[in-house]
């Protein structure tokens, strides 16, 4: 027998790794429908999602602990639902943040990366990536994530690198790539340009400078020699090429067209009218540095002013500042500043809100720059974009997430794709030193297109990491070749990250994937929350309140942290989490473990009845209000999941499991199975079909335990009596189907309603016991009055071991002459329970007990008195109002009894 017994607790320390190994070996993380294989059903509709490619300098976080949550639920749900299902996995290059860890690591031995040169850079990170590269995705394999790891991509495969060619030289050809000098961001510390959704604003004390542009030519009729300027970079000055004010600026009329002078450098500027110069800020007129600042530029395009650049790529001044080239720009900003004081140009300071973008990486002060960049032409490509979600190609969960898209791609800007790094997919593009031309192709060229030259250098600039991830849904399928897996798994079903990289990523997938494939890349992009402390507050090292989900993993389980991720998230709303939840769900695991516990050894004592079994097989109230229950919740859990609400599912499976199964109805099956023969064969056939459905449908949510306990439950039913009912299940629970919602028959309400009252019965006279102190051993008498005295009967043992009540003292009835003395009555609906508490009670007492029961009667009796003479009655469907009357009338019956024993006091 022992070999048969379950541990007495659920040990996920040496079960996780176990099964995981076990399921990855059988192959369940592949596609049960493969077109690699000749048995492939090209028929079958499969159920696709391409993982959000972590960093491979990633350490696991709390971020990718929900989507691996999320999206191994969708996944495993589909696998069982029978879907061919594809998880495909893989890792990010990470263009800066892998180059910055290389880079750490060269300065530990006193290098930089422009020493060592590109090639052994290359190298090295490379070797970096070999060792450290698949930390993440050993990390996300502890949680369960069943993904197919033998179609596992890295963005700078070989062949990932083709499609990044691909989609370069076709925009390219088709005008929709160009090179050009644009204002960027410009990181100085990383030394390279940033996109715009890498920049983030934070408003910081800053000063505003006043300060006299004089005038070159002044007149004696001029009110002042100078015009009043602003500015809370000084240093910018350097680079001014003119001086705007507003065409309806009266002040300045007279000063349009004529010139001021650079102060210190000399140089002499127009003065031109714009009418983006805003006239209530500073003195009313603007300096204009089109090399440093993007409204700027914007003027001095419409203006043809020349653009001066005063920084060099590390911030510092250039060539182009005069005395302060070499100068930090901090440095020059307090330098020129003094130098402007000590020459009288200075008018006064001020203390000023300023608006600081900041490297959302590196956390330093970008600098708009102007620079020779690549960019994508980005307006048709949003339009395609904004057309797949307006017409309904793409659905955006939750809906609200729809507008922000929209208004996202309805304002977007060229994207500035190129990144002076080294580390990422180098710009296909060649320079020929003879003809100037450029040579872009697919394969690397070896002469120049133009003049065949051999004199030619490929762009030393690499893509935005977002252009390959860009193309991640297609290209991890094989694309631009056309594969059976891009075939067959192309476009992919569900999109699922944070909707903290909806622009950043999703929106890029949808552009790119249109552009290139003609296809929506997913149907459906699902966005979750961000993850919060138990307070609400963002999790950062700083604050010291980060959770870290490797060693909540370590210390309660991945079944415990996926599942309080995902009952307590919904789509799009971030989520508090706190390590009591977590331990509270690692008691669920113990409770379903020690619930499986019990009806395995229900199985494993089972004899055969010894005659045959009655038909129809008479259930008991339990038997019928748990399967009732049972298949209410396999309809709920099938719609929420319809729906995307994987939370409220949990949420309901865990209150059926705990709540009814474990609490009520294997309380009720010790009695039952007690009985022996035919009622103990049919009390074990309910557990063990109750206990199938909960861990079926508990699966996508906890995988570990749910399998482990599955497994032994298949193995003691095939060994038992009951084999039958485990006869066509496969070897694991990853595999076997999910539980297929079945019309109601017509029969469950009535039960459950039965149970219910015989629930409330034990209620009322647990919290009696309570309130009254009474020991919780001691049995009591007690007597039943009602017209279901019959119904109450059948339950007579469940009623005594769950009530605590002495059953050779439990009187049923349907009538009762004259009310009990020294009794305490209750009311539950229109039964009567009498207790013999009488050492226990006080009148006095007890008669505010059954005034303030009966208030609280009286009262809902009033508000359903109410709704029933409104519109509701008329509006509403029939079933539903007669439920409300019929509640109505069972107040009405409870509050005739109480009135009758407030009387008998
Ligand atoms: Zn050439």
């Amino acid at each position: 027998m022992t070999d048969r017994t379950l541990p007495k607790t659920y040990d996920f320390r040496s079960t996780e790794q176990r099964l995981y190994a076990w399921w990855e070996a059988n192959g369940y993380f592949r596609p049960s429908n493969d077109p690699n294989r000749p048995d492939f059903d090209p028929a079958r509709r499969p159920f696709v999602i391409s993982i959000p490619p972590p960093n491979i300098t990633g350490e696991l976080h709390l971020g990718h602990a929900m989507f691996v949550a999320v999206e191994d639920l969708m996944i495993r749900y589909h696998r069982m639902k029978g879907y061919p299902t594809l998880w495909v996995p893989g890792t990010d290059h990470a263009g800066i943040a892998t180059q910055l860890q290389v880079e750490k690591a060269l300065a530990k031995e006193g290098l930089t990366r422009e020493q060592i040169g590109r090639e052994e850079f290359l190298q090295r990170t490379w070797a970096w990536k070999e060792k450290y590269g698949g930390i993440i995705t050993s990390q996300i394999r502890r949680l369960g994530a069943s993904c197919d790891w033998s179609r596992e991509r890295f963005t700078l495969d070989p062949g990932l690198s083709r499609a990044v060619r691909e989609a370069f030289v076709r925009l390219y050809e088709k005008g929709l790539i160009y090179r050009g000098l644009r204002l960027i961001n410009w990181s100085p510390g990383l030394k390279t340009a940033v996109s715009d959704l890498e920049v983030e604003y934070s408003e910081e004390p800053g000063t505003l400078y006043y300060f006299k542009y004089m005038l070159a030519d002044p007149q004696p009729d001029d009110p002042l020699p100078y015009l009043p300027v602003a500015t809370t970079r000084p240093e910018t000055i350097l680079g001014d090429t003119a001086v705007a004010v507003h065409p309806q600026d009266e002040r300045y009329q007279r000063y349009i067209g004529r010139e001021v002078v650079v102060p210190i450098l000399g140089r002499r500027i127009p003065v031109i009218a714009d009418e983006a110069v805003q006239r209530d800020f500073g003195g009313g007129a603007l300096k204009v540095t089109p090399g440093h600042d993007p409204t700027d530029f914007q003027i001095g395009e419409r203006h043809g002013l020349p653009i001066i650049s005063v920084l060099d790529e590390a911030a510092r001044i250039n060539e182009n500042g005069g005395p302060y080239a070499g100068l930090d720009r901090y440095e020059a900003r307090r330098r020129l500043w003094e130098d402007m004081r000590a020459a009288g140009l200075t008018l006064r300071e001020e203390p000023y809100t300023i608006t600081v973008p900041r490297s959302q990486r590196g956390g330093e002060a970008i600098e708009p720059m102007i620079s020779t960049q690549w960019f994508v032409r980005i307006e048709p490509l949003a339009q395609a974009a904004l057309a797949a979600v307006r017409d309904g190609r793409i659905r955006i969960v939750p809906e609200r997430f729809t507008k922000v898209y929209y208004n996202w791609l309805e304002n977007i800007q060229d994207w500035c794709i190129s990144r002076q790094l080294w580390w990422g997919h180098r710009i296909p593009v060649w320079y020929c030193s003879d003809c100037g031309q450029m040579t872009v192709s697919r394969e690397d060229p070896s002469e120049c297109a133009h003049c065949h030259s051999s004199r030619i250098e490929q762009d030393p600039d690499v893509l935005d990491t977002w252009f390959s991830s860009g193309l991640w849904p297609f290209s991890t399928l094989g694309w631009p070749d056309d594969t059976p897996d891009y075939r067959y798994f192309y476009p992919t079903s569900v999109m699922e990250t944070g909707y903290d990289i909806l622009f950043f990523w999703v929106a890029r997938m949808i552009m790119l994937g249109l552009e290139f494939t003609g296809q929506v890349p997913f149907h459906t992009v699902y966005l979750h929350g961000l993850i919060r402390d138990e307070h609400g507050r963002k999790m950062s090292k700083t604050a010291g309140n980060v959770i870290d989900p490797l060693e909540i993993m370590d210390e309660l389980g991945a079944d415990a942290l996926r599942f309080t991720l995902l009952v307590g998230s919904t789509p799009g709303n971030d989520m508090n989490l706190s390590v009591k939840r977590v331990e509270a769900n690692r008691n669920f695991a113990n409770k379903v473990w020690n619930a499986g516990r019990f009806v395995i050894s229900a199985i494993n004592n089972l004899t055969p009845p010894a005659n045959p079994l009655s038909n129809p097989a008479p259930w008991t109230l339990a038997d019928s209000w748990i399967w009732a229950g049972l298949q209410n919740l396999v309809r709920d859990v099938e719609r929420l999941f319809q729906n995307y609400q994987y939370g409220e599912a949990g949420r309901q499976i865990y209150e059926f499991f705990w709540g009814d199964f474990a609490d009520w109805y294997v309380e009720i099956a010790k009695l039952q199975l007690a009985e022996g023969g035919e009622r103990a064969y049919l009390t074990a056939e309910t557990l063990a079909r109750t206990l199938d459905i909960c861990l079926r449908l508990l699966h996508p949510f906890t995988p570990f335990v749910t399998e482990e306990l599955w497994g032994h439950l298949r193995r003691a039913l095939l060994a038992s009596p009951l084999a039958h009912l485990a006869q066509d299940w496969p070897e694991a629970l990853i595999i076997a189907p999910f539980p297929q919602p079945r019309p109601s028959e017509g029969w469950e309400e009535a039960k459950m309603a039965d149970f219910a009252l015989f629930q409330e019965i034990v209620r009322q006279i647990r919290n009696l016991r309570t309130e009254k102190n009474v020991k919780p051993g001691r049995r009591i008498p007690a007597t039943l009055v009602s017209s279901r005295a019959a119904l109450l009967q059948q339950l007579r043992p469940a009623l005594a071991a769950l009530a605590g009540l002495d059953p050779r003292q439990l009187n049923i009835l349907e009538h009762l002459e004259g009310k009990p003395q020294g009794h305490v009555a209750l009311v539950v609906g229109e039964v009567e329970i009498f207790l013999p508490l009488a050492g226990l009670v006080d009148s006095s007492e007890e008669r505010l007990r059954l005034e303030k029961d009966l208030a609280e009667i009286e009262a809902q009796i009033e508000r359903l008195e109410a709704l029933l003479a409104g519109p509701f009655a008329e509006k509403a469907p029939p079933p539903v109002v007669q439920k409300e009357r019929d509640k109505l009338s069972a107040y009405r019956q409870s509050a005739e009894k109480i009135r009758a024993q407030l009387q008998a006091l």
